[in-house]
């Protein structure tokens, strides 16, 4: 396992303001495609009449989680969102009634089992909040006859700039947190917990700490802060020397990893049954005047979430996400999905145009998987697909630390993601012929 990593400004300018829980908007736009799977399909109908909580989307398919509307009102019309994949997504448009009414389906789980406390992870819809989007229900639901994990890794590194909704969470809700461990070590018989949070969020670190300390079997690990810690395989590697090898999940080495939010939220379902119709997201870059976390509802529109932070100028660029692996958004008109964590605002950003590869090697000492990003271009370059293979680029994790230290400015990460896909084509071209 490589481990080198790179030093990014942190720039956690929103690490000190409490959320704010903004009220609930007029319109809800919330797409059916809300997490990595199945793009789930509508359970309602134009017309109908839904409360906060009631399910509106749900799929069959194994890698999914059902979709829950975050207002009440009607359902007013079925249109199409621009998803982060660049595709058009279907989404279920909801007009407010104003009433904030809470379905009547919504009481707390029973769970007296492993199956009960599954089925309960899946109908919350609960899905990685760190921005991954994987349904929480499939990568808790593995198999104990096969491989039964024994360390659950609760990933709060948060280790892209900019981005304090874990941080926050650890502040505001660290009983939760906790609590939501506790809960999958019990119920999934996972006997020690590691909860990773980098070494820049000491405030964190003491209150985990301090939560943790009348539980011997949860331990928390200071990260060293560095770039990119919280991408799952480096955080396992950091915190139990373990490696995840190619072509793996993490179980294969006795790991499960789930994200600091996601098990706060675990914990609040499990309590009062209300599924994720909403999230932290913070708003932060050099236009926005008071960078904040907020709690808004799926659906509501991320120009309206922007409204509160108060911009100074106008947008040349959004990303929605951290300005590594973000993506870049063409307007504020964007609904809010389960996965934004960060929306950034910057103007006067600059534009850097790629000059010729000087040899240089910073891409690959940059790169934590031990890839040869530059290698990879011109691979993909002359659409080389053994050559790809050879050189590991499904190992890539979009981390963007390559494209990041190159003084010539190269898209390599951009480049890496397209190989990828290229060698996906290539697979699906062989299988379907
Ligand atoms: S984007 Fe991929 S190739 Fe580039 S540094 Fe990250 S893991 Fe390595
Ligand atoms: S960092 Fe940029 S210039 Fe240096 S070897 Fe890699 S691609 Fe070439």
């Amino acid at each position: 396992m490589i481990v080198h990593k790179i030093h990014l400004p942190h720039s956690k300018n929103s690490a000190e303001s409490e959320t704010v829980t903004l009220p609930l908007p007029h319109r809800a736009i919330i797409s059916t495609a809300q997490h990595v799977g199945a793009v789930c399909t509508p359970t309602v109908k134009v017309g109908d009449r839904v409360k906060i909580g009631d399910v509106i989307a749900d799929s069959d398919a194994v890698m999914s989680a059902p979709v829950h509307a975050s207002i009440s009102g009607t359902v007013s019309e079925f249109t199409e969102v621009l998803h982060i994949s660049g595709r058009n997504m279907p989404a279920i448009v909801i007009e407010s009634d104003g009433l904030g009414e809470i379905s009547g389906d919504i009481k707390p789980p029973v769970i007296n089992s492993r199956e009960d406390f599954l089925d309960a992870v899946r109908r919350s819809g609960s899905i990685g909040l760190g921005g991954a989007g994987f349904p929480t229900s499939m990568k808790l639901g593995f198999d104990p006859k096969e491989k039964q994990p024994d360390k659950l890794i609760i990933n709060g590194a948060e280790c892209e700039p900019y981005i304090t909704s874990d941080y926050r969470c650890f502040i505001e809700e660290g009983e939760k947190v906790l609590d939501g461990a506790l809960q999958i070590m019990k119920y999934l018989d996972i006997p020690e917990c590691i909860i990773g949070i980098e070494d820049n969020k000491p405030k964190a670190i003491a209150k985990m700490r301090e939560l943790c300390a009348s539980h011997p079997n949860v331990t928390i690990f200071p990260l060293k802060s560095s770039y990119p810690q919280g991408a799952e395989k480096t955080l396992i590697y950091s915190t139990t020397k373990r490696v995840v090898k190619e072509g793996t999940l993490p179980i294969a080495c006795g790991c499960i990893v789930i994200n600091s939010s996601t098990c706060a939220f675990i914990s609040d379902y499990l309590k009062t049954g209300m599924p994720l119709v909403s999230r932290r997201i913070t708003v932060d870059g050099n236009i926005v005047k008071k960078p904040a976390n907020f709690i808004a509802a799926v659906g509501m529109s991320i120009g309206e979430i922007v409204y509160y932070a108060e911009l100074c100028a106008e947008p040349d660029r959004i990303i929605l996400g951290g300005p590594m692996m973000g993506a870049c958004a063409f307007e504020l008109d964007y609904p809010l999905s389960k996965t934004n964590n960060a929306v950034l605002l910057f103007n006067n950003s600059p534009v850097y145009k790629p000059t010729a590869c000087i040899r240089c090697g910073r891409c690959v000492r940059a790169c934590s998987m031990g890839l040869m990003p530059t290698a990879i271009e011109t691979a993909f370059d002359l659409r080389d697909a053994k050559k790809l293979d050879a050189l590991n680029v499904n190992l890539c994790v979009n981390c963007g630390a390559c494209s990041f230290v190159c003084p010539a400015k190269r898209n390599l990460a951009e480049k890496n993601q397209l190989a990828k896909a290229f060698l996906r084509e290539q697979a699906n071209s062989i299988k379907g012929a």
